[in-house]
C-alpha cells in the first residue's frame, strides 16, 4: 500500500447502561471501557491494537466528560509503538449525547493532514491488526470500508415481540463490525451533514452511504466482540487466555 497516514478515533464516550444495570460493584463504577480485561483496562487493549499498525500518526478518544481528567492520567499523552517509530499522540476529548456527536466531535480533534480515518469502538479490543490493515487498504481503494461478517444464521422478523412473520433471506446480508475506514474529505462531508441524517443511526457508514458514496465490506474475524454486558467480557478474557489471536 503506499504511504498513507491515518487517524483513529475510538469511540468510547457511551455510558454503557446495559453493561452497567448488569453488573456488580466494583465492575459498574469503572464501566465497560476501562473494566479490567486480562489484568488491564479494555481501552488498554483497544489502544494496543492500533498502535501495532505502522501507518496509524494519532488516535483521539471520546471519553465520558466524567473520565476525561482520570483517563488523560492513567494514559498520558503518548502511545508507545511496535517498532522503532516515533511514539504516537494520544488526545482524549468529551464525547456527546451519541455516538455520531462523540465521533463528530474527536474528528474535529484530528489532524486535518491525514489521509484516512478509522473508526472503532473502545470495547472490540480483540481486533486483529491483519484486519485493522486490510480495513485500511480498502478504504484507501474505494473511500469507505466497514470490517463485518456474513450473516450465517437464520434469520427471522417478527412482530410483538416474539410472533414470527418473516424469514429473511441472508445471502446478501452482513454484520457491521468496526473498525470503519474513510479517506478523510469523504468523511469529513459526511458528518458535516449529519444534522440531515437519520437521528437513529448507529454506525459511521450510514452517514456517508447516505452520500451516496461507495463503501465495501472487509471480512473480519467472529471473535471481534463488542462488549455490551459483563457475559461479553468473560468472553473476551476466556479468548485471550485460550491465545487469541489463534495464529
Ligand atoms: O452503546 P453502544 O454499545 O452502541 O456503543 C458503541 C460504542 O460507541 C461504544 O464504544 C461507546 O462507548 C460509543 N459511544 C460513544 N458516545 C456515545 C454513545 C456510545 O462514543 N454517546
Amino acid at each position: 500500500m503506499p504511504s498513507v497516514t491515518v487517524s483513529v478515533i475510538i469511540a468510547a464516550g457511551g455510558a454503557g447502561r446495559r453493561f452497567v444495570a448488569a453488573a456488580g460493584e466494583p465492575l459498574a463504577r469503572l464501566g465497560k471501557v476501562f473494566a479490567p480485561l486480562a489484568g488491564r483496562p479494555v481501552l488498554a487493549h483497544t489502544l494496543e491494537r492500533f498502535a501495532a499498525i505502522e501507518s496509524v500518526a494519532e488516535i483521539v478518544v471520546a471519553a465520558p466528560a466524567a473520565c476525561l481528567a482520570e483517563a488523560r492520567q492513567r494514559f498520558g499523552e503518548t502511545l508507545h509503538t511496535a517498532g522503532a517509530g516515533p511514539a504516537l499522540r494520544l488526545q482524549f476529548v468529551a464525547g456527546g449525547d451519541d455516538r455520531v456527536e462523540s465521533v463528530a466531535r474527536a474528528l474535529a480533534a484530528t489532524d486535518p493532514k491525514t489521509d484516512l480515518v478509522a473508526i472503532h469502538d473502545a470495547v472490540r479490543p480483540l481486533i486483529r491488526p491483519a484486519v485493522i490493515r486490510e480495513a485500511l487498504r480498502a478504504a484507501a481503494e474505494h473511500g469507505g470500508a466497514v470490517v463485518g461478517r456474513p450473516v450465517d444464521h437464520t434469520v427471522k422478523r417478527v412482530a410483538d415481540g416474539q410472533r414470527v412473520v418473516e424469514t429473511v433471506p441472508r445471502d446478501r446480508l452482513w454484520l457491521a463490525q468496526t473498525p470503519q475506514v474513510f479517506r478523510r474529505d469523504l468523511l469529513t462531508r459526511a458528518y458535516a451533514a449529519r444534522g440531515r441524517a437519520d437521528p437513529g443511526i448507529t454506525d459511521d457508514a450510514q452517514l456517508v452511504e447516505a452520500l451516496g458514496l461507495e463503501v465495501v465490506m472487509v471480512q473480519g474475524d467472529a471473535a471481534n466482540l463488542k462488549i455490551t454486558t459483563p457475559e461479553d467480557l468473560r468472553l473476551c478474557e476466556a479468548l485471550l487466555a485460550a491465545g487469541w489471536p489463534f495464529m
